[in-house]
This record gives structure tokens, sequence and C-alpha cells, in this order.
């Protein structure tokens, strides 16, 4: 190998340890399944990851690149786990399904707040909302089946469709309207091979809310395809600024084929718990639930009793958390729209912008929402998820669970930014 004709020793060297560095690389790439292969890492984690790595460096790296509240799991919670710990009744394995009088409480929930008839028998908690989906597509989809995914979508549905040997088939909305695919679309995208939909409203990572209306209209598609089971994902359910909270489970014909997802990463701040759920039909529920049970036996005894104190307590603190971000919404839209070349709607739920920064391709270092993302990281110290891994490729993703004062520093730099190459 000519790489190693070189006379230079220490240049030798180093190109001695890139080959062992380079083959070790491909040997274990080897070993690795082609499931694995199939999927890239998660782009908000992995975002996220760098944004730390930086700050232990020293680096004065604002995060805005995950969904993640950055608020305190709530008092009363906390106490609830606490109790529970030290009743000394939680230490053994907690039913795969997760304990009774929590899917009671998530069954009244279901019932009181969106008008879902699903019983305790209905429902299973999770590691998080994303184990309660991922359990769905392994419980649904046998290879080559296809799932219609709304887009843009969130980042991990399109992997976990991949992991399942599903194929995942896209719908896209773009800014102009509200990043909302139509009924028209559905319906022309569903083809024998159609076995599910996945969409969540709010939506991550655009903040596009379906209203009543237009859920109507969709359930309208789906009533001729009977076989076409539905996953909502309402897991942003208790940050919506439209008003009443809408679920497609309630449409006519609609509640004995959909899945209805929730969790209580969002609305209650507690991302690290990891406490997901789903309703679901009943044969669908037990499908999930034997996936459960042979991956991870069941959801931790002690985030289980916290879920339930949140569910069983009052919610106060997740309307003052809601109000905090409405507040934060207008703040960032004001922010944006100030800065030239970048398209911005209203989102009206979660809390996340999904700006256009097309105008910017082409401009300085940026051919792309990547390279968007990458400059931002560098020049303005600003952590942003890339578009392209929401289906998007024209957009960023801003997430503004962040203080007011980091909103405000962070969007100042990133026009700072963009100013040097405009
Ligand atoms: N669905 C959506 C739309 C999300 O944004 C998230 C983010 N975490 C999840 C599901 C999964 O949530 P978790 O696993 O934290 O419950
Ligand atoms: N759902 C959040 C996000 O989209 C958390 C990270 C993740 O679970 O991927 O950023």
């Amino acid at each position: 190998m000519t790489v190693f004709l070189n006379n230079n020793n220490h240049e030798s060297t180093k190109q001695w340890s890139i080959f062992l560095i380079l083959s070790e690389f491909l040997r274990t790439m080897d070993l690795q399944s082609k499931r694995i292969k199939s999927i890239p890492e998660s782009a908000t984690l992995a975002m996220a990851a760098k944004a730390r790595e930086m700050k232990q460096k020293g680096i004065d790296v604002i995060s805005l690149s995950l969904g993640e509240p950055d608020f305190k799991t709530p008092d009363f919670i906390i106490e609830g786990a606490i109790e529970a710990l030290h009743s000394g009744k939680y230490f053994a394995y907690p039913p795969v399904n997760g304990y009774l009088d929590l899917r009671e409480a998530i069954s009244k929930k279901f019932k009181d707040d969106n008008d879902l008839d699903y019983t305790p028998d209905q429902i299973v908690v999770s590691n998080g909302a994303k184990q309660s989906i991922s359990n769905v597509f392994m419980a649904l989809l046998d290879p080559g089946d296809e799932v219609i995914v709304f887009t843009p979508y969130w980042v991990s549905y399109t992997a976990m469709i991949l992991l399942a040997e599903g194929v995942p088939v896209f719908i896209e909305g773009n800014i102009e309207n509200d990043f909302k695919a139509s009924a028209e679309q559905l319906e022309k995208a569903i083809t024998s091979k159609t076995k599910a939909v996945i969409f969540s409203s709010p939506c991550n990572p655009t903040g596009s809310v379906f209203t009543k209306e237009e859920l109507a209209l969709l359930a309208e598609v789906l009533k001729k395809y009977p076989d076409i089971i539905i996953i909502s994902d309402e897991i942003y359910e208790l940050i919506n600024f439209s008003g009443a909270h809408a679920s497609i489970g309630t449409m006519e014909g609609m509640l004995d084929r959909t899945v209805t997802v929730n969790g209580f990463s969002k609305g209650y701040a507690m991302t690290g718990w990891r406490v997901g759920y789903i309703g679901a039909p009943g044969w669908l529920a037990k499908a999930a639930n034997k996936m459960q049970g042979q991956m991870t036996s069941a959801n931790s005894s002690i985030a289980q009793r916290a879920a339930f104190t949140a569910l069983t307590g009052s919610k106060e603190s997740s309307g003052e958390m809601a109000r905090a971000y409405l507040n934060r919404r207008a703040l960032v839209h004001d922010l944006l729209s100030d800065i030239p070349g970048i398209q911005v709607n209203m989102p009206q739920g979660a809390f996340y912008f999904f700006p256009n920064v097309k105008e910017y391709f082409g401009k300085g270092p940026i051919n792309n929402a990547t390279d968007f993302c990458m400059y931002m990281l560098e020049e303005a110290r600003v952590s942003l998820v890339t578009g392209e891994a929401f289906g998007s490729p024209e957009c960023i993703r801003l997430s503004y669970a962040a203080s007011e004062e980091e909103l405000k520093t962070s969007i100042g730099r990133i026009k700072e930014s963009l100013e040097k190459i405009y």
C-alpha cells in the first residue's frame, strides 16, 4: 500500500493508525445486523448530545434541539414517587401492561378528557410513548407492509417502521398549508398494502394541530378502508393553544381501529421517568403487551406510581407550563419573523417552530438544512435540528422549551450569524 511507503516516520505512524481505526470500523460494521444499519441515529438525541459535549468543554452553547420541557417535574408528583418508595410495596415486577389502578386512571382520563372509551384491558403502559409506538409497529407489521406517515413526522416513526420491516409512505404538508397533509393526499397514498397511518397532533416537529373538522375529513376517507389501523400520537395534548383537543378516535367508526398514544413526558415535564401509554383495540393491546413482555417486562414500578399521582392530581402545574410556552411562542415568533429570509408560521401547539430556511441555501457554507444547523452550532453556538430528520429538507426545528432569556440570546445570535452571509 502506497501509504506505508512514505519515508517520514511520524507521517507513516499517523497513516498506520488511521488504517487501523478504519479497518476496525469496517470489521465491526460487518458484525452489525442489516436491521440496525438500516436506520440512522436519532437526530434529536444526537444533536442534544453534541450540545452537551460542547457545554462540558466550556463552550457557551444554547440547546434548542431537544424536545424536552425545561421545567422540573411538579413537586406533588415527586412526593407521590417518594411515598411509593417508602411504602415498600413497589419493589417487584409490575404487571407487563402496567398496574391496574394506573390503567383505570388512564381509562378514566381517556373518557373524561377525550371522550374515548378504552377499558383498562385496552391500555398498555410502557417505557415512554416511544416504546408504546414501537410495540404497536412490531405487533402490526409484516415485511413490506406500508405505513402512511404524515410529513413532517416525528423523527423516530420512520426508524421504528423500518425496524419492523415495514415501508413508510410519506404524504407531505408544507408551510403554506400549515404542514398538514390533506384527506385527498391520504386517499391517494392508500394501497392494498397499507396497514396503518400515523400522525401526531399537536405535531412534533411543526406544532400544527388538526381541527375536529380536518380529522372528520380524514376519518371519512379511512371509513372506506376498515382494515387500516390509525395511530394517533397525542403526547402534546396538554400543550395545545388552539382550544379543545380533538382525537380521531371519537369520529364515527374509528375507535375500534384507533391506537391513541399519550404519555407524561411533555405535559407533566416527566421525560426522564419514561412513562407512556396506548389505548388500543383489545387484540392490538394484547399483541403490544406480548411484545413488551418479551422485551422489557414492564415499565418501572416507581415511575408508574409517579404517573398515577400525576393523573389523579391537579392539572394546575401542567396549565402553568402551557401558559409559559404560550408566552414564549409569541416571543419566538416575533424574533424569528424579524430575521430576513426565514419563513415562519404560527404553531398551534407543542413547543416547536419549524421555519423554512431554503432562502439561505447557497449562501456562505450553507447548502442544505443540515449545513444550516452546523453553521448555527459553530458560529452562533445554538443547537437546532435539521428538517431532514423529519422528512422536510427545507426546514429546521427549534424547540422553545427554554427560558425567555436563552431564547432572546440564542435567536439574537442566529440573526447575527445569518447577517454575515446574507
Ligand atoms: N411522540 C412524539 C410526537 C414525541 O415528540 C415524543 C418525544 N419524546 C414521543 C412520542 C416519545 O415520548 P416519550 O418516549 O418521552 O414518552
Ligand atoms: N421527542 C423529543 C424530540 O423530538 C425528545 C427526543 C426523542 O425522544 O427523540 O426532541
